[in-house]
């Protein structure tokens, strides 16, 4: 077709244009579809496309793309387009289009039971009424295996305790059954491993059979969770703590520090869900001012196809000029409903942006609360299921490389004294200084972990005992300039070290004789000295 050329046909071209395409005759619109018959190419906007695909895109799972790469890349488009709504709508639909390319086949499927149960366990909430629309990490069905072990339980159990049995098999049912989970699941589940226990006494085939189970328990939920960064951390630390010698002690260590940081999480997962929550319900918003958008410029449309018609049969110039005057009337109340409706799409989109940053927010203070199992809470030093992590990581590395490694137990001269007279929360503030302190002696590298109520170990890769011995002479010097204020007044912490270098072969609790040996002779010797084991 023969490209018009005169500013009246060219007019003319545009409008039939946009009656065909049913597009409103705004002013913007106008101008594209007049720069498309002139020849220039343009875009054109369809919002609810757009964030129909988006939406899909957003839930389902890609590999390689992250929620939080998602979110990034989504900033990026809002924030470059974010200007010109017609612009946005087709590079939201092309982001949309990218990320379906991306999905791999793998898609999570959403596992209709024991599903719910196990988000109630692990955050002590209520149940999630309707699917979220953002989710942080794949939901994840650890009921099945914990009930699969314990049916393996059961069957170990069957023939000496027969009751225990009946219990681990009950608790199993319990938890595939579909029937949601009660609150003391965990006491239960801990209180039949602790009987166990109790009843098993010095057998040590069936405590290590019970260990076993355990073990591989934990092993299965790792694999399952692989995306769940806060309940890996549980894991790893619970993990850590099978490694060691079982008993009950150890048990009961663990009910409690789960217990607690279960609590803090369900707290904070509650508040995440309403955030979640409310994000959704702005996104809803944000769609039905856009559904809004597109029906109150639907009766624009009849209108437009009747002025194409009279333009096609105007006669004269006087005719046309009256359907361009209808038709500019129309633009400006048209322009006046777009506006109206661009501001609120606007103040939508910036109660989302609000929404999405204190669900970030909430996400990152989870990630904090799970790290606080490897920590003492006092001091800030691993605790000593954090110093597990880090001697298993730097004795494999030292082995794997050749390197030295060094260990230092420090204890705090007379600190029983301190705390008689300046009592035991002055006592507390002296360990937070002592922490602090050694800290910042200390290379990257290094760990600091409280090891018992004022002592400490020192875990020094790369260093052999004569370098370790200089680090902690340096701590020593460093507190004499550092004092521990109390009252505004100045007050002297020593300490007694050992320092040992590792031997092949040597384990963990070898070494850390070793360096308790050697702190019990500086002690012996005068105290507020190091000595080398
Ligand atoms: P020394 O090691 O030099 O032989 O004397 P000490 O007085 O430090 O000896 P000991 O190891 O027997 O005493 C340690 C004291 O530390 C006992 C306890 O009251 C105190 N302590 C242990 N943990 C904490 C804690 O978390 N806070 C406070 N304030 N005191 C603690
Ligand atoms: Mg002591
Ligand atoms: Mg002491």
């Amino acid at each position: 077709m023969e490209r018009p050329s005169q500013p009246g046909d060219i007019a003319r071209e545009a409008i039939k244009r946009l009656a065909t395409r049913r597009q409103p005759p705004t002013p913007e619109n106008f101008r594209r579809a007049y720069a498309e018959v002139m020849g220039k190419d343009a875009s054109l906007a369809d919002w609810p496309a757009a964030l129909r695909a988006l939406l899909r895109q957003w839930d389902a799972h890609q590999t390689g793309l992250t929620q939080a790469r998602k979110r990034e890349m989504l900033e990026r488009v809002l924030i470059n387009f974010g200007s010109n709504p017609d612009e946005l709508a087709a590079k939201i639909a092309n982001l949309a289009k990218n990320w379906a390319e991306t999905a791999a086949s793998t898609r999570v499927e959403t596992p209709e039971q024991g599903d719910e149960a196990v988000e109630q366990m692990s955050a002590g909430a209520e149940p999630a009424g309707e699917p979220e629309i953002i989710t942080g990490a794949p939901r994840v069905d650890l009921a099945r295996p914990l009930a699969e072990s314990l049916q393996a339980m059961a069957a170990e159990l069957m023939d000496r305790w027969p009751d225990l049995a009946d219990r681990a098999r009950a608790l199993g049912e319990d938890l595939t059954g579909g029937r949601p989970l009660q609150d003391d699941l965990a006491g239960r589940l801990s209180a039949l491993w602790r009987e166990v226990l109790v009843r098993a006494g010095d057998d040590s085939e069936l405590l290590s059979g019970t260990r076993r189970l355990l073990e591989a328990l934990f092993r299965n939920m790792g694999d399952l969770v692989a995306e769940d960064g806060w309940l890996q951390g549980q894991i790893r630390a619970v993990g850590a703590l099978l490694g060691g010698q079982l008993n009950y002690h150890v048990l009961d260590e663990v009910e409690r520090s789960l217990s607690e940081v279960i609590q803090r999480q369900g707290r904070l997962r509650d508040s995440l869900r309403e955030a979640k929550q409310k994000l959704k319900q702005l996104i809803a918003t944000f769609i039905d001012r856009v559904g809004e958008l597109s029906s109150s410029t639907g009766q624009y449309h009849e209108r437009l196809e009747g002025y194409s018609a009279r333009i096609a049969q105007a006669e004269d110039m006087g005719e046309l000029g009256e359907v361009i005057d209808s038709l500019s009337a129309d633009m400006l109340s048209m322009r006046e409903a777009m506006r109206q409706t661009h501001v609120e799409l606007l103040a939508a989109r910036n109660h989302v942006e609000e929404a999405d940053q204190r669900i970030r927010s909430l996400e990152q203070e989870l990630e904090e609360v799970s790290a606080l199992v490897r920590e003492d809470q006092l001091t800030g030093a691993l605790n000593r299921r954090g110093m597990d992590e880090a001697f298993e990581r730097e004795m494999a590395r030292a082995a794997r490389l050749a390197a030295p490694l060094s260990l230092s137990l420090l204890d705090i001269d007379h600190f029983k004294r301190l705390n008689d007279t300046l009592g035991h929360q002055a006592g507390d503030q002296a360990l937070v200084h002592l922490a602090r302190v050694v800290r910042q002696m200390l290379r990257p590298t290094d760990s600091l972990a409280r090891y018992g109520g004022e002592e400490f170990l020192i875990l020094l890769p790369n260093s052999d005992v004569a370098e370790a011995e200089k680090v902690m002479q340096r701590v020593q010097r460093e507190l004499t300039r550092q004092y521990f204020m109390h009252d505004n007044q100045k007050v002297l912490i020593t300490f007694s070290a050992g320092v040992v270098q590792h031997e092949g072969g040597e384990d963990r609790q070898a070494l850390v004789a070793r360096a308790d040996a050697a702190m019990y002779r500086a002690k012996s010797s005068g105290r507020n000295r190091v000595e080398r084991g």
